[in-house]
């Protein structure tokens, strides 16, 4: 081994390093320098033959890359359980957008994207793709949490939060695009665009130039409801994915969530164009907006990443408890238990998830020269207890309380089950505060609409 010293080693765990071959290693070592992973091997001698400024035990543990959220809107865990058991169209209209109306400001969202961060480092997410109003204040909360994410200023075509003049909604991206490109290590900005349905032709279009200007991703709700298809099919006479490629949308920088309403020919063209999907099981279930054929996805060489949407249709940012979904909800719909085996799902959680995003070159998997995002899972518990398959306790018994230890770019954000350097209760009381002012505020008149 020698003298060789390295800033921090997770050991005495199982290493499941979601390469390219799926390698596990039994009693593995990860070892990390400077941020990123140099080291992850069989552990040949016993520890004290390393050096390093920081070990973690992971106590016979798993040991795993880091979990992608790869579509989320963070601040709105502040509106988790505000409105259950309503179609879409009323949920979203009637409930979320006046709420949104009301209670969204930088200061909310900021409050609400540490308490989101707070969620998923303590469940083991270490990188998120975020879309939502005032991304400027959700960039500011996410760095202080130490998260990775892709951040997209939301782009739609009426008053939204921070962007009362919807002519100007792909000008207040850009700003928060020009603000925020090379300025971090863990941030990239993007740009999400809501939908083909609340977005025009010429805004998808200006953001989509944005985008490519700056490289960066372009995000959107694609396909998501029956309504939307049939909508753009009465307007346009094309689905909703025909729409978008027809109007130049669809390449490998564009993003988009849900897919569940494509047919042969829509998946066709998504994979020519190799268009990045992700996959939201629990808020597709939730909203009975449908299931999106992610298996025939797959098989079609898609990019499938898998993400919680927001909270207030899931209702939580635990992707453990989405894997367990994802593999469950295909078996039943296409009454095929081999579909979306464990491993297809763990991946779709990790290095999937993580080249949706755009950093598959960088995260998702334990390997020499990645990032140093890991996650190390306590499986001294009764209900992993006896393991067979790592990969089966990840997907099908593990929930985001079992994580002890989270690491970000080598720096350890989660340690023995507490988040490091955060004041969780505050974090959670302000939180609070700002759902007895949500409460106060009363419930929502039916007719009572935002927008369109
Ligand atoms: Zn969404």
């Amino acid at each position: 081994m020698g003298i060789e010293r390295f800033d921090r080693i997770v050991y005495n765990g199982t290493v499941i390093t979601v390469n390219l071959n799926f390698e596990i290693i039994g009693q593995g070592i990860v070892c990390i320098k400077d941020g990123l992973i140099d080291r992850v091997e069989p552990q040949r001698e016993p520890i004290s033959a390393y050096f390093a400024d920081d070990l973690i035990d992971a106590e016979g543990g798993l040991i795993l890359p880091g979990l992608v959220n790869a579509h989320v809107h963070l601040p709105m865990s502040l509106f988790r359980g505000l409105a259950d058991d309503l179609p879409l169209s009323r949920w979203l209209e009637r409930h979320i957008f006046p709420a949104e109306h009301r209670h969204v400001t930088p200061e909310s969202v900021a409050a609400g994207t540490w308490l989101s961060c707070a969620e998923m480092l303590l469940s083991g997410t270490t990188a998120c793709c975020d879309g939502y109003f005032y991304e400027d204040a959700v960039a500011e909360a996410v760095s202080g949490m130490g998260i990775r994410a892709v951040l997209g200023q939301g782009v739609i075509d009426f008053p939204a939060p921070g962007v009362a003049d919807p002519k100007q909604n792909v000008e207040a991206a850009v700003l928060f695009i020009e603000k925020w490109l090379n300025r971090s290590l863990l941030i990239q900005p993007a740009i999400f665009c809501h939908s083909p349905r609340t977005c025009s032709a010429h805004t998808l279009l200006r953001a989509k130039q944005a985008a490519k200007k700056y490289g960066i991703r372009f995000q959107v709700h694609l396909a998501e409801t029956r309504d939307e298809g049939e909508r753009l099919r009465a307007e346009h006479g094309l689905s909703s994915v025909a729409y978008l490629f027809s109007l130049g949308l669809l390449d490998g920088n564009t993003l988009a969530s849900h897919a569940v309403w494509v047919d042969d020919a829509d998946i066709a063209l998504l994979a020519e164009n190799r268009v990045k999907l992700v996959h939201n099981p629990e808020s597709n279930m939730k909203l009975a907006s449908g299931v999106s054929p992610v298996p025939r996805l797959i098989s079609a060489g898609i990019v499938v990443g898998l993400g919680t949407d927001g909270c207030a249709s899931n209702n939580n940012l635990d992707l453990f408890q989405e894997m367990d979904a994802a593999a469950k909800l295909h078996k039943v719909m296409t009454k095929d238990p081999t579909v979306m085996d464990a491993r297809t799902v763990l991946r779709m959680a990790t290095i999937e998830g993580a080249k949706a995003i755009g950093l598959g070159d960088r995260i998702g998997s334990l390997e020499p020269g990645k990032a140093a995002d890991i996650v190390v899972v306590d499986t001294r518990k009764p209900h992993l207890t006896p393991m067979y398959h790592p990969e089966s306790h990840l997907v099908y018994a593990a929930s985001g309380s079992d994580v002890s230890h989270v690491l970000i770019g080598g720096e350890v954000r989660v340690r023995g089950g507490r988040l490091v350097d955060q004041d969780l209760d505050g974090i959670m009381e302000q939180a609070a505060s700002i759902g007895f002012a949500v409460k106060a505020a009363g419930s929502y008149k039916e007719n009572e609409s935002h927008g369109n």
